[in-house]
């Protein structure tokens, strides 16, 4: 069958599992074990589905689809990150980074291919958008990926991840009835199983969604903020203009926010642009009454689009003064840099939105990545 015209049995939630086997005369127990061969064990074809009739494959195969992401490349960094590349159905080439660290394996999953909020320091906003991913290409992600690290020795099959991170390509809130099928998904007991604590979606500040999201999900929120002033922020995220500082610190202010939760502040530092005493100061005023933490991110310089990172001792000096107006801060340094699956380095390496591309630069065939909404 042809994926996107049927119904994509990836994408399908329980209940639509549960009412497919229904309609097609299968006892309950069916669905549990179609939905633990697609989320638990992350089945890429029906063929593997053995203890599953042979009858009834053959008529999901006729009546359903079921693609899996395609991996297209691999690259590993010295420091244990690992970005892959994946290839849809349709040809879109997506990303996800594996980062571990002690205690915890942590996967940066994308939610589209590209992204339409076009913040000048990441390299997916020089991509624009192309296309929403369906639930089942973000859960996928997830999928290919456990199995590859079963594959690699990085961990127990069927799940060596621990937690994940919705800050790969695109703005997940433009996304979001996807995003929200997808986190029921990778949260159910007969899936995957991830902990709600262990699951941050990450927005660049959607506040008409922000309230829907904390409402609708169970999992936490990060704000991609970036800037202290209108001015700057604008600069770096043009969505600001639309919802400017005001209108998102109030949207956080009066965020549903679960008991003993807080908003993770994602804040990348560009060397000269928004890493000034004063903006430390600023930005330890903004936060003040908000259950939240900072994360500073030192950027990634990437060849084109004209930032820096900060200079040395300009991040911790940062720090120091969130820390003094006690606002708690941690220094998330970039990982991957090296295979460009840092924050802010997923793109679409020689695709038209690469500024390599457009400079004239030579391009390796595949993609690079850029990321984090
Ligand atoms: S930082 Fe996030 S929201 Fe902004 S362009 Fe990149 S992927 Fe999109």
């Amino acid at each position: 069958m042809d994926p996107g015209k049927v119904p994509d049995l990836r994408s399908l939630p329980r209940a639509e599992i549960d009412r497919l086997l229904a309609r097609l005369g299968e006892k309950p127990y069916r669905a549990r074990q179609l939905f633990r061969w697609l989320h638990q064990k992350g089945a890429a074809s029906l063929d593997e589905m053995s203890d599953l009739p042979a009858t009834l494959r053959a008529r999901l195969a006729a009546e359903t689809s079921l693609a899996a992401l395609e991996r297209a490349e691999e690259r590993r960094s010295t420091d244990g990150t690992i970005k892959w590349t994946w290839r849809t159905h349709d040809g879109k080439l997506i990303e996800s980074v594996y980062m571990p660290e002690p205690g915890r394996k942590t996967l940066c999953v994308s939610t589209q291919a590209g992204c339409a909020v076009g913040c000048t320091f990441c390299m997916t906003g020089t991509m624009g958008l192309s296309r929403n991913l369906s639930s089942g290409e973000i859960v996928d992600q997830v999928s290919r990926a456990n199995r590859r690290l079963v594959e690699l020795g990085e961990g127990a099959a069927p799940r060596p991840l621990t937690n994940l991170v919705f800050m790969g390509m695109g703005e997940p809130l433009h996304n979001f009835d996807a995003v929200k099928a997808a986190l029921d998904v990778l949260l159910a007991e007969d899936g995957p199983n991830f902990s709600n604590r262990h699951v941050t979606v990450s927005t660049s500040g959607i506040v008409p969604e922000m309230r829907r999201f904390g409402e609708e999900t169970d999992v936490k929120l990060a704000v991609s903020l970036n800037a202290t002033t209108d001015e700057v922020r604008t600069a770096l995220m043009p969505l600001n203009r639309r919802w400017p500082l005001r209108e998102l610190l109030a949207a956080c202010r009066e965020f549903p926010m679960k008991k003993g939760r807080r908003i993770t502040f994602e804040y990348v530092m560009l060397g000269g642009v928004n890493d000034a005493d004063a903006d430390a100061i600023r930005l330890s005023r903004m936060v003040k009454g908000i259950p939240a933490k900072v994360n500073l991110i030192p950027y990634n310089e990437n060849p084109g689009l004209g930032f820096r990172a900060p200079a040395p001792g300009r991040v911790e000096a940062f720090r120091d003064i969130l820390l003094s107006a006690n606002v708690t801060a941690v220094v998330r340094r970039n990982r991957g840099s090296d295979i460009a699956a840092a924050c802010g380095q997923l793109a679409a390496e020689g695709g038209p939105g690469d500024p390599r591309r457009r400079a004239g630069g030579s391009t390796p065939p595949l993609t690079e990545n850029g990321s984090a909404g």
